[in-house]
């Protein structure tokens, strides 16, 4: 769905669908470079690395396996919850593997950071991790980010697989929200 089909419910698009598909070729020849000669495993988290994993998936140029997790975030509110609890585990073992977590976006880092804990206990060969969006609280995170799409600013946003109360997902751009949807 294109922007136009919300407009009332957007305040402005921060990244169109033609920045995104651009940032995921530059990743993909990056971390085609990083893992050369080295099996790779992409684990998605659910439900909005969805679009992501999808498109970021089909850029590489190699052969690379998907896995995915669900953890808990933020309900239907706009504000990190800080409680992180696996819906969905892994259906590989990553024992010896180098793997990817691909996340749409990374604000306060809690999620992530449980999470990379939670896999490196697995005794992975590597963990990184691939966000298209950064949030600024996040460059305090004690994990680093190795792949990251666009930095922005401290709003809520949505589309390209993120939502508000489930909806907006399917939106193509990355958008804010009008004032009236929260209210
Ligand atoms: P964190 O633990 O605060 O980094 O939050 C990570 C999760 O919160 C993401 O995977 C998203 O599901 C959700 N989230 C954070 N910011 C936004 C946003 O602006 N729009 C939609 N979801 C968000």
């Amino acid at each position: 769905m294109d922007a136009e089909h919300l407009a009332s419910d957007l305040d402005r698009v921060l990244v169109s669908e033609e920045q995104i598909h651009r940032r995921l070729a530059e990743l993909a020849r990056t971390i085609e470079a990083d893992y050369e000669g080295k099996d790779l495993l992409l684990v998605g988290v659910l439900r909005g690395a969805v679009m992501m994993m999808a498109d970021l998936a089909r850029s590489l140029d190699r052969d690379v396996e998907m896995d995915w997790m669900a953890v808990s975030s933020y309900g239907s509110g706009t504000t990190s919850s800080g409680v992180v609890r696996i819906l969905k585990d892994l259906d590989s073992d990553i024992t010896d593997r180098h793997v990817v977590v691909v996340e749409d976006i990374i604000d306060t880092g809690l999620t992530l950071s449980w999470l990379v804990s939670n896999l490196t206990s697995r005794r992975p060969a590597s963990v990184e991790i691939c966000t298209l969006l950064r949030k600024p609280d996040a460059q305090q995170m004690a994990v680093e980010v190795r792949y990251v799409g666009f930095d922005i600013p401290d709003e809520f946003v949505v589309g390209y697989g993120l939502d508000y109360a489930e909806r907006y997902r399917n939106l193509r751009s990355i958008a804010t929200l009008a004032a009236h949807v929260y209210s």
